[in-house]
């Protein structure tokens, strides 16, 4: 395959936004290998999801190729409540206070409060308070409790400007918070009306989190509705209970631009590594964000150094790579879309030409027990390699099926078939896998002869390659994927032996 054709079997994620909310700019956007769509819930209102789903879903119909929607739950991210137009600027070395009563930034000292007060109960003194990414550093000396509630007291670490609701992140602190807000309550229903492909939940401590997200989904979706949660990895409680979240959840995200602010950023890249491994071992996808195209929300092309991480990620093992601010309010979000995807076709498939142990190593798949569909999926690995097949081809009614052959980091595309909309966009996630919509057939024989004639049509394959194909007999019953058979692209094949299904 030339550089420009084929499949890219990462998958990138684009955040959408003012920048991307036209149809136009979608359509180029999926065309440019766009596979998964982000809407985060911490900016804008209902209007504006509404707008966005339906332009990614129309979008989608288009280019004829099924996309995900990915909601992004804000969590408990603590804001600056009381700074409207005008900023107050701090100096290093000044006092700041916090306090739960309503009050005018502009005292002296300077008085701040906090989107949710409640937060003032948790922090201790020693702990450190970073405001706006970190930008403005604080140390926390002293509290009081008097008649008008609780007081803290603050040493300015690092001094600047503090503009209108900037976030705060106290990373020392052991926050009692809930991790759902209202808003995201009010999201999770959003979500669930609209058929919202993964919901992702920001500031995630610790796997009980998950699991409450889990049941509220349950409760609120009925039977088999519930939505895939993305656990965001991006604090440093999070990171204690990695493997119990990693578990728990049906994906995850390392989220680098909070990660970057709660811990020593110099450690990002080794957390990376660390998270990116811990999914891997457990069969969870894996995304990678934030600033990964950075200079490009205002300059056409990247620094050298980006274009470095994109493909570092990629070989560090992510399923997925994202675009946040490059998409959402840059202005080059088509070409750093064409950046990424160039850059993640190119790395991928040197690390399948290369035969990369460690980048492309099949997933441990913990947890699992002794699952028949599990051990397909590896024994397939081997097939791919020993006939040298270019192509595996699986009918996964539910995406199941193709999750475990997408952790297998099989080396060549998995064209999943299945007749349910809702699994084709949600497959759209996983690494490697193509999502086709296709009637059910009749059996395996008629799925077979079907999926030749696809690869013929759409010059996926050419007669006589072969092909491995996995399904389940009798077809499309979640968790009964049994079979593996290789065969050669234009063989039409009788029944099998004649066997009835
Ligand atoms: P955010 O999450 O963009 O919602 O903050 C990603 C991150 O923190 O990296
Ligand atoms: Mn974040």
């Amino acid at each position: 395959m030339s550089d420009g054709d084929g499949f890219i079997l990462t998958k990138i994620i684009a955040t959408l936004g003012p920048a991307t909310d036209e149809i136009g700019v979608v359509v180029r956007l999926i065309e440019e290998g766009a596979r998964v769509f982000r809407i985060n819930f911490s900016h804008g209102g209902f209007g504006q999801f509404v707008k966005l789903l339906e332009i990614v879903r129309s979008a989608s119909d288009e280019v004829g190729v099924p996309v995900a929607v990915l909601g992004d739950l804000s969590g408990p991210k603590i804001r600056v409540a009381n700074i409207d137009s005008q900023r107050v600027v701090v100096e290093t070395g000044q006092r700041v206070a916090f306090q739960a009563a309503p009050a005018e930034p502009t005292g002296d000292p300077v008085t701040l409060t906090m989107t949710d007060s409640s937060v003032l109960d948790d922090i201790e003194p020693g702990e450190r308070l970073l405001i706006d990414d970190g930008a403005v550093r604080m140390l926390v000396m002293e509290r009081a409790d008097d008649d008008d509630g609780t007081r803290m007291m603050c040493r300015v670490t690092v001094g600047g400007p503090i503009g209108r609701a900037k976030g705060i992140n106290l990373p020392d602190s052991n926050l009692t918070l809930p991790s759902l807000t209202d808003h995201d309550r009010r999201c999770v229903d959003w979500a669930l009306e609209h058929e919202i492909d993964y919901l992702a939940l920001s500031f995630v401590r610790r796997a009980e989190e998950i699991r409450q997200l889990r049941a509220l989904l349950d409760e609120r979706a009925g039977d088999g509705g519930a939505i895939p949660i993305v656990a965001k990895i991006e604090k440093p409680q999070a990171l204690d209970d990695l493997e119990n979240i990693t578990r728990e959840a049906d994906a995850v995200m390392v989220a680098r631009g909070d990660l970057g602010v709660e811990m020593d950023l110099a450690k990002v890249p080794i957390i990376q590594k660390h998270v990116i491994a811990m999914a891997h071992d457990y069969g969870r996808p894996v995304i990678v964000a934030t600033q990964m195209l950075q200079s490009m929300i205002e300059q056409p092309t990247p620094t050298r150094a980006e274009v470095s991480d994109v493909a570092n990620a990629i070989y560090d093992g992510a399923d997925a790579v994202m675009l946040s601010g490059e998409t959402a309010i840059g202005r080059h979000p088509i070409q750093a879309l064409a950046m990424m995807a160039r850059v993640a076709r190119l790395t991928v498939d040197h690390l399948v030409r290369e035969k990369d142990q460690k980048s492309m190593r099949p997933s441990r798949q913990l947890g699992e027990g002794r699952y028949r569909t599990a051990a397909l999926a590896r024994g397939v690995a081997a097939v791919v390699e020993d006939l040298d097949a270019h192509l595996v081809v699986t009918w996964s009614q539910r995406g199941g099926g193709a999750r475990y052959l997408s952790k297998n980091r099989l080396t060549v595309p998995i064209i999943a078939a299945s007749s349910e909309p809702r699994a084709l966009r949600r497959m759209s996630l996983l690494f490697g896998v193509v999502p086709i919509e296709m009637p059910m057939p009749a059996g395996r024989e008629a799925f077979a002869n079907e999926a030749d004639r696809l690869l013929q049509r759409e010059g996926w394959a050419q007669p006589g390659d072969p092909i491995v194909l996995v399904a389940g007999k009798p077809l499309g019953v979640p968790g009964l994927t049994n079979t593996l058979w290789v065969r050669y692209v234009g063989d039409e094949e009788d029944e099998m032996g004649g066997e009835a299904e």
